[in-house]
């Protein structure tokens, strides 16, 4: 993967300059005395938050509850470890109502709106056919035989959505048994805006949180932005944008996860009009002031492909992307192009979109 961005003579140049901000960075804020740094594995990844302006005393309780917090939603949302969300699972599968803490149902809240406003390109409720893929489990790649084309349209006709479910004082009701809730695009979004109000109740308003290179910040300002790193293909950084304002940066890719067979690769997200994993996309990231919704939107932004990302990021009310194709070909926004920092000198080929 690589070999396809460095066929651009610029490119080794440019990531030396964007690897030595991104250092640059870091050694500043370790000689910051008034930040202060914890970090969680949650989510299958590793979580760093970083937080400025804050005494000791208050960051160590922040950090403390956040410890607390982040187990409970992990616990809470994962799609195949038994907790509270396999629990309201299996509930569906068989026609039962299943009482819903209020995390879960503001998932499902969000993921029926969002479902609308992706065109059905975010489904929430295709847990099933994400499980059929053998995509529930943590170690990649997969190596196992693509699943039967008479299983994948069994699970189509079925039409499972997250406008299949009924909230109702509590409880949660699925009208279609085939129904089954997975929080992969959406979970880590959502657990990164909860983080910082969590802090905020703390009196934390200059933080960032980094999910895994997928990150949230606040408090920044012209003077003191936070820089981060704008992630390209197998682990590069194309660039760097600073955050002065409170705004999230999400990227999905389908070079991490994905299953092997026959020497074909198949990613792990699926498009749920075909339930048949993304093709022509290598990764899309998302710049939006909610976590949540740049979570979801990278990856219906996948699933939109080439033709029709302009579209569905217009709907979903959004400025900043960055999408690169399967041949490593790098599209953006004019908005998202303004704020990319290349290092000097440094010309990736970019096709500005609008
Ligand atoms: P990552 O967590 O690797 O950044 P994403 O945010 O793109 O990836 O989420 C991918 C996960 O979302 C998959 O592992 C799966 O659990 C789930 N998923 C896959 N396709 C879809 C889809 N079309 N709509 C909703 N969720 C999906
Ligand atoms: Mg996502």
């Amino acid at each position: 993967m690589p070999g396809r961005l460095l066929q651009n003579g610029h490119m080794p140049k440019l990531m030396t300059g964007i690897f030595a901000l991104l250092l640059a960075f870091q050694l500043s804020s370790c000689r910051a005395p008034e930040e202060h740094r914890a970090e969680y594995f949650v989510f299958g990844t590793l979580v760093e938050v970083i937080v400025r302006e804050s005494d000791e005393q208050d960051a160590a309780r922040a950090f403390n509850d956040l410890q607390q917090r982040f187990q409970a939603m992990h616990r809470d949302w994962h799609a195949w470890e038994p907790g509270a969300l396999t629990r309201i699972n299996r509930a569906f599968s068989q026609g039962r109502p299943a009482t819903v803490p209020a995390g879960i149902e503001t998932l499902i809240r969000r993921s029926q709106e969002l479902e609308i406003l992706t065109g059905g390109r975010f489904n929430a409720a295709l847990g099933a056919m994400i499980e059929l893929w053998g995509f529930h489990r943590s170690e990649f790649p997969v190596h196992a035989p693509v699943p039967a084309a008479q299983a994948i349209q069994l699970l189509l006709d079925a039409a499972p959505s997250a406008a299949d479910i009924v909230i109702d004082d509590g409880m949660v009701y699925s009208a279609n048994p085939a129904v089954q809730l997975d929080f992969g695009a959406i979970a880590k979004g959502y657990a990164v805006d909860l983080a910082l109000e969590i802090l905020a109740d703390h009196g934390i308003e200059n933080a960032l949180v980094n999910a895994g290179g997928d990150l949230k910040a606040s408090g920044g300002s012209p003077e003191r932005p936070w820089t981060v790193g704008i992630r390209g293909l197998a682990g590069s950084v194309i660039g760097g944008v600073e955050i002065t304002a409170t705004e999230a940066v999400f990227t999905s890719g389908v070079d991490q996860r994905f299953l092997e067979h026959n020497g074909e690769r198949y990613p792990h997200i699926l498009d749920p009009s075909t339930g048949l994993p993304v093709t022509g996309v290598a990764s899309v990231t998302v710049i939006a002031r909610e976590a949540l919704l740049a979570d979801v939107a990278a990856t219906a932004l996948i699933v939109a492909g080439r033709d029709s990302w302009v579209e569905v990021a217009r709907a979903l009310g959004l400025k900043d992307i960055l999408l690169i194709d399967d041949r490593g070909e790098i599209y953006l926004t004019a908005a998202m192009n303004e704020r990319l920092i290349l290092a000097p000198g440094s010309k990736p080929e970019l096709n500005i979109v609008n």
